[in-house]
């Protein structure tokens, strides 16, 4: 087993300087750690749907026959579903890279956000130098749940910057559509969505971006064949074709995601944050509470939440809206705190 690159091999510098992403422990992962069997583990860690596909999703996948061949290219039945959906007929391209910036050579700056979190667009707009090319925010913003005001958006366009709005979590926001509508009028704006979490298919890695069509042009050169796979085509397609059924599942976690901001608001010792997506971000604000007594009582009780390791967010845990269930159990074990 080689652990480092032979002498002859030459990684690139930017690959070789780039920390992997962690993401949220899987069941499996915390089950073997934590010796709970996964049918009894809440798992509220990653923000994925409770609900899980529609089972119309399930069917479709299970009833296809023809896996063996390579999705369309041009994605024509799912761009036509999302010109639908998003009320825009610009072509759609698929893939979205996030951490790709600095593999590909690019310096990333970090503009941190206000003391509430709010981005801070004469920050931003101070920030930016002749090589800057593109600003990317979330909206909701993952962790912290607020969204971008429309008008610090067309701030920062006038900037003449490509500007990228991560929407993965517009579905549960106050505003489900958007910006989509304003991507016509801008030769710089891009927005990207995700299925992964209000259609409750993270684990089918399927997403679509929004963007004008110079870009798209170039974009589709840029890419790999057959990014989305066959699975990712049927599920999206059958999930808008019964987005009613899917928007009443993102209403029961809009609903669910207030009593649980109350639960969470009702313990001494948290501070839950405001949210427009389907978690929400708490502090331990109590000097006498570690977080660590908070993450180990918890995870006695079964449940996978989000820690962070940056210094800033130490004292902070993210916690993904699960079922009703869910809350009272998390409930439970936060109370014994
Ligand atoms: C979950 C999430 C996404 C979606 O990522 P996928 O790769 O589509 O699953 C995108 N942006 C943010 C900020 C997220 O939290």
């Amino acid at each position: 087993m080689y652990t480092s690159s032979p002498r002859i091999t030459r990684v690139r510098p930017e690959l070789e300087g780039l920390t992997e992403y962690f993401p949220g422990e899987s069941l499996e992962a915390f089950s073997k750690r934590t010796g709970i069997p996964i049918e009894r583990l809440i798992k509220l860690n990653s923000n994925e749907s409770p609900y899980g596909p529609l089972p119309s999703v399930i069917k479709a996948l299970g009833d296809y026959r023809n896996y063996n061949s390579y999705p369309d290219a041009d994605a024509t039945a799912l761009r036509t579903a999302l010109s639908a959906y998003t009320e825009l007929d610009c072509p759609p391209t698929f893939s979205l890279y996030t951490s790709i910036t600095t593999f590909c050579g690019a310096s990333v700056l970090e503009i941190p956000r206000t003391a509430n979190y709010e981005v801070d667009v004469n920050r931003i707009l101070a920030a930016l130098t002749p090589s800057t090319k593109l600003i990317v925010l979330c909206s909701p913003n993952n962790p912290t749940g607020n969204s971008i005001a429309e008008a610090d958006v067309l701030a920062l366009l006038e900037s003449g910057r490509i500007v990228v709005i991560d929407e993965a979590y517009i579905e549960f926001s106050r505003r489900p559509k958007g910006l989509a509508q304003l991507v016509p009028n801008y030769p710089n704006l891009v927005v990207l969505r995700s299925f992964s979490k209000w259609a409750g298919l993270a684990g089918l890695r399927i997403g679509y971006g929004l963007f004008p069509v110079w870009i798209a042009r170039y974009m589709l050169r840029a890419q790999c064949p057959f990014e989305v796979n066959v699975a990712g085509h049927i599920a999206a397609i059958e999930t808008l074709a019964h987005l009613e059924r899917v928007l009443a599942d993102v209403r029961c976690i809009v609903q669910e995601r207030e009593r649980l901001f109350e639960m969470l608001n009702s313990q001494s010792y948290l501070t839950p944050f405001p949210s427009q997506g389907n978690f929400i971000l708490a502090r331990v604000c109590d000097a006498n509470v570690m977080i660590e007594q908070v993450r180990t009582v918890v995870e006695e009780h079964g449940i996978l939440l989000r820690y962070f390791q940056q210094p800033s967010m130490r004292d902070f845990l993210r916690v993904s809206v699960g079922l009703p269930d869910h809350t009272d159990r998390l409930g439970e074990a936060l109370a014994k705190i």
